[in-house]
């Protein structure tokens, strides 16, 4: 449903934005792309929704070019960017209704995909007495209005306070509950990609530095990890366990944090090693991997941090 190849983004400033990305997504995936500010997450999607025009290498969305054939990739899929794109001033329902006539659909669906989220009873409100969970809402309402095929998500929840985006990352679970459409999202929340995304790429620097499902990209860690966190000089800690042979080539520290994964468990020895050679460690412990440790491990930066 997506098919992206050589695909590379270098603005006028000389910002490689995309380098050269691959990838393809199926017909009814909720894919993942996760990285960090920068990453060069929404200048794909501007390129996959026309509105960036790559520097070289194609693109096709729905079996459409989006350099050759903008027009027909449009019309088989819809957007919902970070910033708010509805008339404040109007009703939902006008706003929806507008967006329906702009892409000749029947008014049926402005009832119907207004239901799908859970805005139905305030449609008939101007939108500037919506919260903004509600307006997030009727922004997704407004896409599907057109019935895409493609739907593309730019960081959904962001600005969303921990609640409102819990229940609307329901929502968008539901979206799926019948896999006809293929939701394409953004988002540097980990958990986010965890509990939509049936696979995930990670970008770093305008590259995909990995792919796969979150249980594969997980599993490259292995079973569990130490996890160590101490004073100062994390990297001096780390000599010293590698002239030990208690640490090997795939620990990694990050600020004061040192990471040694386990793919095949041994941590309690490992626990006991890192005691004995009394490091100053303030805290020693393990524990199972998540992608935020895969992320860590790939780009040497936390997203949070980075975000
Ligand atoms: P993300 O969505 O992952 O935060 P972006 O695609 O927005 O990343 O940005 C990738 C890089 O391209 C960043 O270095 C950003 O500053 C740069 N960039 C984004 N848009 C433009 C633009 N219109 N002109 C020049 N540089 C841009």
């Amino acid at each position: 449903m997506i098919e992206i190849e050589g695909l590379t983004k270098i603005y006028e400033n000389g910002v490689e934005a995309v380098r050269g990305i691959d990838l393809t997504v199926e017909p009814g995936e909720v894919f993942g792309l996760l990285g960090p500010n920068g990453a060069g997450k929404s200048t794909t999607i501007g390129m996959l929704t026309t509105t960036v025009i790559p520097t070289s290498g194609t693109a096709r969305v729905a079996g459409h070019d989006v350099v050759r054939e903008p027009l027909a990739a449009r019309a088989r899929s819809s957007v919902v960017f970070q910033e708010s794109v509805v008339d404040a001033s109007l009703t939902g329902r006008r706003n929806l209704e507008l967006h329906a006539r702009l892409w000749g659909a029947a008014g049926g669906r402005v009832d119907e995909s207004a239901a799908m989220l859970g805005v139905a009873d305030l449609l008939d409100r101007a939108v500037t007495t919506y919260s903004g969970g509600q307006r997030r809402r009727l922004e997704i309402a407004r896409a599907l209005v057109s019935n895409p095929d493609v739907l593309f998500l730019d960081e959904p929840t962001v600005g969303l306070d921990p609640r409102i985006r819990h229940e609307l990352l329901d929502v968008i679970d539901g979206l799926q509950s019948d896999g006809r459409m293929t939701v394409l999202l953004t988002t540097h929340y980990l958990d986010e990609a965890e509990r939509l995304c049936d696979r995930i790429a990670i970008m770093h620097l305008g590259a995909i530095v990995a792919l796969g499902t979150p249980e594969e990209l997980r599993a490259e860690l292995g079973a569990e990890i130490v996890e160590i966190r101490v004073e100062r000089d994390a990297e001096r800690a780390l000599a010293r366990l590698r002239e030990h042979g208690v640490a090997g080539d795939e620990a990694y520290v990050v600020g004061s944090t040192l990471t040694m994964p386990h793919p095949h468990g041994g941590t309690t020895a490992t626990i006991a090693a890192v005691d004995a050679l009394e490091l100053g460690a303030l805290e020693v412990g393990a524990r199972r991997p998540n992608l935020d440790d895969v992320y860590l491990r790939l780009t040497g930066g936390r997203l949070a941090d980075a975000a």
